[in-house]
């Protein structure tokens, strides 16, 4: 999102095609909920394993347990692909030199994944039932009976939730000092934040800005005393402490930051390039909370070296689980591995069935 992509991107999604949300054409391979066979005649559909989540993590999962013939089933949600769906230009994902759109790369690994036969459900999962196997998973009027889950639904951003936050996302507002630092080389910009994300976005961000301004609604902040040091030290970090954001400024892209005072009556208002919005994240647990174990961050837990979760049967991938890195690289990777993790799973359970529903599988497409 630097000036250059802001420029040619009046919005993240300017000039993509979005492959990712239009209707697959190939039934056979890509059926929605309610254009599915099994689905028009309501009874349960039944799979080896059903992922849940369309994120880097959910398809990189499809493509290995697709290639693994077990006929997965991806119920993705109604707006699938994750947080790159509202990302503009990736340039930290590895084998794209010059870098690529969020969207663009999601509808990749969705083709991808519905090349070997993966199933994409475009519909949100509404209630589970992990209390015995099959799993029961119920996603737009559907029942789903899974021999395993893997659980891939993420993690969001917070935001402020302010008219003009929503409007420039995307036009130099952004949740990802990683994916977006790049951008504002020499440029001045600011994080809003106190806990350690801020802490830790504003001096990573100190190696491309010209200067970062630490806007946090506190006289304290909650982030660990080392960052707060190290970010108090700087020569390129101006805090601002007992702000408000009381607005994001301009009209295509981020020309000032409005600040209210906690402390005192009064604005100010500071001309810059870019605002870092880092005030957490929340993973998107709700339907499985009942269920799976969540550490004290309310992440999902995975056992020991493994994506396994507490439930024999059910795994977990991706930023769901994962409060520390956070990459759509990473992501795929433990998409990679729950994958792994559910094919040993079901071949140590039963290998004869499962050799015999893959070579079901396979004749049936
Ligand atoms: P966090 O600790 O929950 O901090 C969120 C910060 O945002 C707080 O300072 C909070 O202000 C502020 N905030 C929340 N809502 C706001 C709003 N609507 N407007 C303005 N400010 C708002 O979240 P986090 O920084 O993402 O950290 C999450 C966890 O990950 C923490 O346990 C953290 O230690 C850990 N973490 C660790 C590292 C590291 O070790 N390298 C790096 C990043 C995160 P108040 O303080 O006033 O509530």
């Amino acid at each position: 999102m630097s000036d250059d992509a802001t420029a040619k991107n009046k919005s993240p999604l300017a000039g993509v095609s979005l492959t990712f949300l239009a209707p697959a054409d190939d039934a056979q391979t890509t059926p929605s909920a309610a254009a599915s066979p099994d689905a028009r005649s309501g009874e349960p559909i039944s799979a080896r394993v059903v992922i849940v989540g369309s994120g880097p993590a959910g398809l990189t999962a499809a493509i290995y347990t697709a290639r693994a013939n077990l006929g997965p089933i991806v119920i993705g949600g109604v707006v699938g692909g994750g947080q790159l769906m509202i990302t503009s230009e990736v340039e930290n994902y590895p084998g794209f030199p010059d870098g690529i759109q969020g969207p663009e790369l999601m509808g990749l690994f969705r083709q991808q994944a519905e090349r070997f036969g993966a199933r994409i459900v475009d519909a949100d999962v509404d209630r589970v039932d992990l209390g015995s196997r099959p799993f029961r998973l119920w996603a737009a009027g559907v029942e789903y009976l899974a021999d395993s889950v893997i659980v891939a639904t993420g993690a969001e951003a917070l935001w402020l939730g302010i008219d003009s936050e929503t409007r420039l996302r995307g036009k130099g507002v952004s949740a990802c000092a990683t994916c977006d630092g790049f951008f504002f080389r020499d440029k001045e910009i600011a994080v809003v934040g106190g806990g350690d994300s801020a802490l830790e976005e504003a001096l990573y961000l100190t190696h491309f800005a010209s200067k970062v301004h630490l806007v946090h609604r506190r006289d304290a902040f909650r982030g660990s005393k080392i960052m707060q040091a190290r970010a108090a030290a700087h020569p390129k970090i101006e805090l601002h402490l007992n702000r408000t954001v009381a607005g994001i400024e301009g009209k295509d892209h981020v020309e000032a930051l409005r600040m209210g005072r906690t402390d005192e009556p009064g604005e100010e208002t500071i001309p810059l390039d870019g605002v870092f919005i880092a005030i957490g994240h929340r993973p998107n647990v709700a339907v499985f909370r009942d269920w799976l174990e969540t550490d004290e961050k309310g992440y999902l837990r995975a056992e020991g070296a493994t994506t396994a979760s507490n439930i024999d049967g059910v795994f977990v991938a991706g930023d769901v689980d994962d409060h520390r890195y956070r990459q759509a690289v990473t992501a795929a990777g433990e998409g990679c591995r729950a994958a792994i993790d559910v094919e040993r799973w079901l071949e140590a359970r039963e290998p004869h069935e499962t050799e015999k529903t893959a070579a079901g599988a396979t004749t049936s497409r």
